[in-house]
């Protein structure tokens, strides 16, 4: 509304109750029989006074508060857009090329209510399928958050950290690569990225992650930058790859292709190691095996143990607390 009327010249007001009178005529010719008496205008004083009402309630309360958003920003219309009106990674008003520009939002804190929320569908007569959706959208999930140092050039930590999520932590001796999302805060900082690098993260930022995710794409790039592995020591290559969401989780994840399909695809298709560190019981000479096992690594004291074993002995040593976590994870994030 306010780019039309800059445009027009004309006040918002009058264009919107003009729009109004519209959609009602409109509504009436086509015999639509809604309770007039009913109409509200969110545009009009009467009607959102009660939600400043209640934004106000809710921000007494804590549960709404500023925080920094990564918006699609069109630098000529200076405004924010939504996903929908960014078509082909430009403005579908005026075609200036959209960037990612973050800024301070208003988000309401329904992370708060994230046990309650799982623990109230008992009390609902919801269809199950529509319980579940509401499981999936919450997606709560037990694991572990494991820190991976970045080293510099001669392999010496560099003060900097990628943290990772997994459920998972049985395969962490199969961890052949780290993958960033393309809006992962070290993304812009980590080692000079190469030009090619640089070329494919501006271009991969464009394209919306719902997209990428989609259309299942697997492309990435190898930033030359390594971190050390927490356990073993060893130097893993730290990619970028879309499939990565940076929304989700800590943006980043540990690269498992021996132990999970999707990493696996991925390593295939860029050359990527792969590793088994786990067996089952039946023979599988296959370089992917994604169930729990026995640990077949040569690290001292964890070849032999499965996978149980493993995690319980990565959490009981004193070495990695602070580096590998046992915590709970959700999907779910504050409402932006
Ligand atoms: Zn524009």
């Amino acid at each position: 509304a306010e780019n039309y009327a800059i445009k027009t010249g004309v006040h918002p007001a009058e264009t919107t109750r003009n729009a109004i009178h519209t959609f009602r005529r409109q509504i009436k010719r086509v015999g639509i029989s809604y309770d007039w008496e009913a109409e509200i205008a969110t545009s009009h004083p009467g009607y959102y006074k009660w939600t400043q009402w209640l934004f106000l309630e809710l921000y007494k309360k804590g549960l709404a508060y500023q925080g920094d958003g990564m918006v699609n920003w069109c630098p000529s219309c200076q405004t924010v857009l939504a996903n929908e009106q960014v078509v082909n990674g430009a403005c579908e008003r005026c075609e200036t090329e959209v960037i990612q520009k973050k800024m301070k939002q208003w988000f309401f804190k329904i992370t708060d209510y994230k046990d309650e929320l799982i623990s109230g569908l008992d009390q609902v007569d919801w269809p199950e399928a529509t319980k579940q959706q509401q499981l999936h959208w919450i997606g709560k999930s037990e694991g572990h958050e494991v820190v991976w140092e970045v080293v510099d050039g001669a392999g010496i930590p560099n003060g900097k950290s990628i943290k990772t999520f997994t459920t998972r932590l049985d395969t962490i001796f199969g961890v052949t690569f780290i993958a960033l999302s393309v809006k992962h805060d070290l993304v812009g900082e980590i080692r000079p990225l190469g030009k090619e690098a640089q070329k494919y993260v501006s271009e991969a930022v464009i394209q919306s992650e719902s997209e990428a995710k989609r259309s299942g794409s697997k492309n990435g790039i190898d930033t030359g930058t390594k971190v050390k592995h927490p356990i073993t020591g060893e130097l893993i290559p730290v990619w970028i790859a879309d499939f990565v969401i940076g929304s989700y989780g800590t943006g980043a994840v540990m690269g498992v292709p021996g132990h999970d399909g999707r990493d696996n695809e991925f390593a295939k298709i860029h050359t990527i190691k792969i590793e088994r560190a786990i067996e089952g019981n039946q023979e599988n000479s296959s370089d992917l095996y994604e169930g729990k096992g026995v640990l077949t690594t040569d690290f001292p004291n964890f070849g032999g143990l499965t996978s149980e074993q493993a995690i319980e002995k990565i959490e009981a040593e004193p070495t990695y607390s602070g580096v590998i976590t046992k915590t709970t994870q959700y999907k779910l994030r504050d409402w932006l």
